[in-house]
């Protein structure tokens, strides 16, 4: 059984809210009481798990659970906060990427110390990046971060083994993670905040656990979730002061609330993406032929992600796994770079082609009353920028500090919070959207790739300079106190 469309299927009884709360920025208040919570158990009175099945009621419930949504939750619970991580997709399940990440998710994974799990897992170390441009090529070394023995290389791992890693330290952190289950609405009160979300089974395997662990509490969902919404058919009802979308660009949350969009980039690449092994990379390698891109990124179990692209109204749409898709995939990678065929050729594909269909950039409103989004939910950008799941760690974290700061039930204080999230993530974004957008444009024959380049370069910079200057968590960071790589 495949995971049910949530586009179509949130109802019209949910309560759209146009606007957010406007807020002026404040200093950060104080985290409140939950200052190195760890994964400890829960404080007295507060009790953790079971919040699908017994339809008791969570401090926040995360709908998509993979880079954004695992993050935020793992954060949350690690600060003591009641967490309910759902997604509609099977545990484990792999999604289309080109797994780079920058050096401020590096940072981030090995201060929530799970960086050693990545390694661990056989993830090669990238120590520099090349781009090879029309007018010549640029080399830059990983530059290692302050203050942090070790951290001198990036990492590509596979979905599988990232996402999974996140999701599994959330519930070892006590937050309940259900996979399988999909968020068909939210649910809301009377004066249209949202009070949590409605969920079904939409998977076999999410439908028999859901039987297996609901029981007849499942039948006493409405009352108990007290949203005085009764649940549907298969439905399971889920009271939370906080939802958080992090289901990713199509968002169900971001689409029934109707989170309005901040900015749009306009420009779109579609790209085509295949593994070979035997194909030896250095670094990072990113290449600009005319009108085309194309890159390499070292993954897990010796293999090579490469992927090509054009701007999307210069893509012939070819379908994934078709004889054509790896046809183009060879056509295109070799536009960009007419080296790449020879290096090819002497490398085994592995697996399918698999084609995205380019969209433009989305930066949509990151808060309203009782929601708030993280990850492509709030900030989705063209993938040639390589930047989508360390925004996305980068977002977790900010809106985790807001949300424990302030505390995630609503009133002023929680709306300021989420207000001050806003404005950390949008300034650190917009940068970012503005170069992302000029690269997607795939229009560097006409001028270099250069000055996108640079622009991109310093936004990530910035972001990590706002990571390194965080104050410190209000939760237990796994590796941080401790310092180094790989102990
Ligand atoms: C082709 C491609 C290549 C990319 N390459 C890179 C790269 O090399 N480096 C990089 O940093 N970024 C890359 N990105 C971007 C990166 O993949 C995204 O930015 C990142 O995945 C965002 O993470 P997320 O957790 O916000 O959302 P997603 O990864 O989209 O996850 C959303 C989750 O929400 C779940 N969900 C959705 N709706 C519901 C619902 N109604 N109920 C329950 N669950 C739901 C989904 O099942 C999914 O698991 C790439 C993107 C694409 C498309």
């Amino acid at each position: 059984m495949t995971a049910r469309p949530t586009t179509t299927s949130v109802p019209t009884t949910t309560t759209p809210m146009a606007t957010a709360p406007s807020v002026a920025p404040v200093a950060p208040p104080a985290a409140r009481g939950a200052a190195r919570a760890g994964s400890r158990p829960a404080p007295t009175g507060r009790p953790r798990g079971a919040y699908l099945a017994a339809k008791r009621p969570c401090d926040v419930v995360v709908v998509g659970a993979r880079c954004a949504g695992a993050a935020t939750a793992l954060l949350l619970a690690r600060a003591g906060l009641r967490v309910l991580l759902l997604d509609r997709a099977a545990a484990g399940s792999d999604t289309l990427c080109t797994h780079a990440l920058m050096r401020g998710a590096v940072l981030q994974l090995h201060r929530w110390g799970l960086l050693d799990t990545i390694i661990a897992a056989g993830t090669p170390p990238v120590r520099s990046a090349v781009f090879r441009c029309p007018q010549d090529d640029v080399r830059l070394p990983v530059r290692p971060t302050p203050g942090v023995a070790g951290l001198d290389a990036l990492y590509a791992p596979r979905r599988t083994l990232l996402d999974a890693a996140l999701a599994d330290a959330a519930r070892r952190a006590g937050a309940e993670v259900r996979f399988g289950m999909a968020v068909t609405r939210l649910l809301t009160d009377g004066a249209g905040r949202v009070v949590g979300v409605a969920a079904s089974p939409a998977t076999r395997a999410g439908a028999v656990a859901e039987r297996a662990a609901a029981g007849d509490a499942r039948r006493r969902g409405g009352d108990e979730a007290g949203s005085g919404q009764a649940p549907g058919p298969r439905e399971f009802l889920v009271r939370a002061a906080l939802t958080i979308g992090a289901d990713g660009a199509a968002s169900t949350v971001a689409r029934a609330v109707r989170a309005p969009a901040r900015r749009v980039g306009p420009a779109a690449g579609s790209y085509l993406y295949g593994y070979w092994r035997g194909l030896p990379t250095d670094g990072y390698e990113w290449f600009y032929g005319p009108g085309s891109s194309a890159g390499l990124v070292p993954t897990n179990d010796e293999l090579t992600c490469l992927f090509a692209g054009r701007a999307a109204a210069r893509m012939r749409p070819v379908r994934s796994g078709t004889r054509e898709a790896r046809t183009a995939l060879d056509a295109v990678a070799a536009a960009a770079a007419p080296g790449l065929t020879d290096r090819l050729a002497g490398a085994e594909p592995v697996g399918r082609v698999a084609a995205f269909t380019g969209r433009g950039a989305q930066l949509r409103q990151a808060f309203g009353p009782g929601w708030a989004l993280a990850g492509d939910a709030g900030l989705a950008l063209d993938p040639l920028g390589v930047h989508g799941i360390s925004d996305a760690l980068r977002d977790a974290e900010l809106l985790a500090r807001a949300v424990v700061a302030a505390g995630p039930a609503p009133g002023p204080g929680l709306d300021a919070a989420l207000g001050r999230y806003q404005q950390a993530r949008d300034r650190l974004a917009l940068p970012m959207l503005a170069a992302t957008d000029r690269l997607a444009t795939h229009a560097w024959h006409r001028s270099s790739p250069r000055p996108a380049l640079h622009a991109l370069y310093a936004a990530m910079d910035a972001g990590v300079d706002a990571l390194l200057a965080l104050p410190p968590a209000p939760w237990a960071d796994g590796g941080w106190a401790a310092g180094g790589v790989g102990r």
